[in-house]
């Protein structure tokens, strides 16, 4: 082969490899995505995928959340090489610190995530890492929402001084149902009732023994209704309306049983 012809089929073959070997812009971008860097496979919502470039969140419920799949997603795939920034930069492209992919993702809870609007019956917000009622209005009086402008802000103080929520503030809040078991002030009384003997006291007449009042409610009879289900929650009922005074301690009973049996006794005594 004449030395110009060889040079230049060279020259071909070396054309055809760098064009082979360019890397696509999903390839790029793969391998910024560090499958095990915490930002990479963030779900605010739980069928989508937080885009650690853009922020931007993508819907995506094929996505099984791991962050080895990421990129056999269609969706995800879409998203990163139609962004006009990423077709830029490719594999120079930055990601977001952890904390405003945070910030985005608990914002998108908070707004819509129902585990992150719970709140007790009085309208005050249960935190979902803690299990807390704050002070945070979620609901109105009539039981109507607040603005979300107003909730949110008044959230994100808590969130910030919130230790469950620093531990793990990605998967760390806790479901519907068990904010439900174990958190809010219904949830607390509710446990109160069931378990703790000081709720179980009556008079003479069988009129329940307020345990934060020590006075005797006539419309709960322990001596005419079987102790259950439903004489519990008329307990419930009760202690969480506004003629107890239970809510000022918090729903702790101060008295001791001993105390509150003998309020019980001394009622009977002079009847
Ligand atoms: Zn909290």
């Amino acid at each position: 082969m004449a030395e110009w012809l060889s040079n230049l089929s060279g020259k071909l073959r070396n054309f055809g490899k760098s064009v082979t070997y360019s890397k696509s812009l999903t390839e790029e971008l793969a391998e910024v995505l560090d499958p095990s860097d915490a930002r990479v496979a963030i779900r605010p919502l739980g069928d989508d995928w937080l885009c650690p470039f853009t922020g931007k969140r993508v819907l995506a419920p094929a996505w099984n959340g791991s962050s080895l799949t990421l990129m056999k997603c269609k969706a995800i795939t879409d998203h990163l090489t139609s962004q006009p920034e990423l077709q830029k930069l490719g594999g120079r492209a930055q990601l977001k610190t952890f904390e405003e992919l945070v910030q985005i993702a608990v914002n998108w809870r908070l707004s819509n995530s129902p585990n992150f609007k719970l709140a007790a019956p009085d309208g005050e917000w249960v935190c979902p890492y803690c299990l807390q009622k704050s002070s945070i209005l979620l609901k109105n009086w009539d039981g109507s929402a607040t603005d979300l402008d107003f909730f949110i802000p008044q959230a994100w103080k808590h969130l910030k001084d919130c230790a469950q929520y620093q531990q793990d503030p990605v998967s760390g809040a806790k479901s519907v149902q068990e904010i439900e078991a174990s958190g809010g002030d219904r949830a607390k009384v509710s446990n109160l009732v069931e378990n703790d003997p000081r709720f179980r006291i009556c008079d003479a007449e069988g009129s329940w023994l307020c345990p934060y009042s020590a006075r005797p409610v006539a419309r709960i009879n322990l001596k005419r209704e079987p102790w259950g289900h439903e004489l519990q929650q008329k307990i419930v009922d009760y202690v969480m309306s506004p003629d107890c005074p239970g809510k000022y301690s918090q729903y702790n009973v101060e008295r001791t049983a001993g105390e509150l049996k003998a309020v019980a006794a001394k009622k009977m005594a002079t009847m």
